[in-house]
């Protein structure tokens, strides 16, 4: 009886499912009452001068096994159970942490720290970044925001609001994933936005695909014209790279320069 066997498989890959959604869940619970989440740094680079001008910080969770976690997977998650709010504030912490070690080092960067959507319309959000940045003590011109387009258009009048507020302590604010959006440009208009982020799908394809080059050529002159810092996501290798200078695309990152690193390691190229 085929029917039934479906559903026998169908039922067994549910309760699995349901049992790792459950683990997942009290291991954020841990992450969060143990600050055990651990923030990795991919440098972003002067495509010219190959120079480390800023960081993404990117945020790596372990199982017990030691397993890593993509974010992909916990940070929706965290969004559905609302412990996006207290896991962001750590990661946001941890990032402006390391911003200012670089700062008392000599070696000023910008951290850009990602926003999920859930956390951008968090009436709270706000104090709370000015709350992490006070006590940091990092100058609030180190740290950018990176957020979708998605999260802009969920409400658009409160997203401008919210804009303002982050914008008037003086960070910056990125838009990530840029092109992959279905929402109508003029609301780059309105909203203080400092940066640009070309989706790395479109630099995946741009060497094979007339389509995606034409999308980077238009959002790079649109950069331009709109004055709007640009950096290009996911070069990872040479051509690519080629390429981005060749288009006067000035920043970038991607496997190319380095993979997201713990701490330390960033350090260590750092002082390279
Ligand atoms: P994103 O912000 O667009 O980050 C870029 C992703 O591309 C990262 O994946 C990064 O490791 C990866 N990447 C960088 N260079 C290359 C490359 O050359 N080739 C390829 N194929 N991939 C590259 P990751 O770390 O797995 O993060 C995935 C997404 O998860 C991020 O996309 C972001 O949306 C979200 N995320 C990561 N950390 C956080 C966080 O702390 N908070 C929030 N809210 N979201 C986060
Ligand atoms: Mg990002
Ligand atoms: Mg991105
Ligand atoms: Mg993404």
């Amino acid at each position: 009886d085929l029917g039934r066997n479906r559903f026998c498989y169908f039922s067994e890959d549910l309760e699995q499912e349901l049992t790792k959604r459950h683990e997942l869940v009290t291991l954020l619970r841990t992450a969060i009452d143990t600050e055990a989440i651990e923030v990795y740094y991919q440098p972003k680079v002067d495509l010219k001068t190959k120079e480390i001008i800023g960081a993404e910080a990117l945020a790596r969770l372990y199982d017990p096994s030691g397993k890593l976690i993509s974010p992909l997977d916990f940070i929706p998650l965290a969004e559905e159970t609302g412990l996006i709010h207290q896991l962001g504030e750590i990661i946001l912490k941890q990032s402006c942490m390391a911003a200012k070690a670089w700062q008392k080092r000599g070696r000023p960067l910008q951290i850009a720290v990602n926003i999920a959507a859930k956390q951008f319309t968090n009436p709270e959000f706000c104090d709370s970044v000015a709350k992490v940045l006070e006590l940091t003590g990092l100058d609030s011109s180190f740290l950018e925001l990176e957020v979708t387009e998605s999260s802009l258009m969920y409400d658009f009048d409160e997203a401008l609001n919210v804009l303002n507020t982050l914008s008037s302590l003086g960070l910056s604010i990125a838009i990530d994933d840029f092109g992959t959006g279905y929402s109508s440009l003029s609301y780059l208009k309105f909203f203080p936005v400092n940066t640009l982020k070309i989706d790395q799908s479109f630099v995946k394809d741009m060497l094979g695909d007339e389509q995606s080059l034409d999308i980077v050529k238009a959002v790079i002159h649109l950069a331009k014209s709109l004055k709007l810092k640009l950096i290009a996501e996911g070069i990872e290798d040479a051509e690519q790279l080629q390429k981005l200078v060749a288009l006067e695309c000035e920043q970038g990152q991607g496997y190319m320069f380095s993979k997201p690193l713990p701490l330390k390691e960033f350090d260590q190229l750092l002082n390279h």
